[in-house]
């Protein structure tokens, strides 16, 4: 077996292919640009790398994933020039004729974090990542949290003082919700570690992204938290330093997370493969 992964991210698409152990042997990374050029590029990598059994797509959103949609598949409502109501399954499917699995790009590092990384052996965690943008995936009871659309961390609404931080927000729908905020802020991110924790109850929270990547931030962001739970949920995770540190963490798998979890997104598309890709050589 070969799988094909697309980590379509809205900054950068990573394109993949992989052997049955889930190891990419060939990847691009190209920046997002217009629809047409973008995934032209990606059509061209599978071309010359191909051919993939199945293939397993992780996009930026938000995307329309509902099983029983007539438009799944469909990029919908983001500012992105060129993007929205983009029926990128068909765009795809249209250069790449094999099965294809759809789902959030966090969703897929989320997957991608499970599998290979961080969350390995947990059954209920969250994966966010802070960037230009924010984006959240989750794990709940051992599946890809999907419900009514996706989980959409980054348009939380969080407490913001407007006399402390005057700053409107720049989110085109809400103004100041957490991405609107810009939050590479520690503040901010606690507070919506803090929303997290209370509505999922999660045994994990993994921290990607460029602005995640700030020495800072973390420590900074665990601390903050700590103070804001004020010792009310009291489990050694959130309770003792050096645990908190293994608990609020940065992904195992890096940048590779999103594409190794669409290769994981790809494998799954094979029936009889679900859930079968733990272990082994993998990854690392
Ligand atoms: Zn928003």
């Amino acid at each position: 077996m070969r799988y094909g992964g697309i980590e379509a991210g809205g900054t950068k698409w990573v394109c993949a292919v992989a052997d049955g152990a889930g190891l990419p042997l060939e990847t691009e990374t190209f920046p997002t640009t217009g629809p047409e050029e973008t995934i032209s590029l990606a059509t061209r990598f599978f071309t010359a790398n191909g051919p993939v059994d199945a293939m397993g797509v992780g996009a930026f959103g938000p995307l329309d994933i509902r099983p029983t949609s007539p438009t799944w598949g469909t990029i919908t409502t983001t500012p992105k020039p060129g993007w929205a109501n983009l029926d990128l399954v068909s765009a795809l499917r249209s250069g790449i004729e094999v099965p294809l699995a759809l789902d959030t790009d966090v969703n897929a590092a989320a997957l991608g974090e499970w599998r290979w990384g961080a969350a390995a052996g947990l059954d209920t965690f969250f994966y966010i990542t802070v960037g230009t943008g924010i984006g959240g995936g989750a794990v709940m009871n051992g599946q890809l949290l999907h419900g009514l659309l996706h989980p959409e961390f980054g348009h939380m609404r969080i407490p913001h003082d407007r006399v402390r931080d005057p700053f409107a927000g720049i989110c085109p729908y809400h103004g100041d919700c957490l991405e609107g905020l810009a939050s590479g802020e520690a503040e901010y991110l606690a507070h919506a570690l803090v929303n997290m924790i209370c509505i999922g109850s999660p045994q994990r929270i993994i921290i990607g992204g460029g602005v995640a990547k700030q020495p800072t931030l973390l420590p900074m962001a665990r601390q903050r938290l700590s103070d804001l739970l004020a010792g009310y949920l009291r489990v050694p995770e959130l309770t003792q330093p050096d645990e908190l540190e293994r608990y609020i963490v940065t992904p195992s798998l890096g940048d590779r997370a999103g594409v190794v979890g669409a290769i994981e997104l790809a494998r799954d598309a094979v029936p009889g493969n679900t859930g079968s890709a733990a272990g082994a050589a993998g990854p690392g």
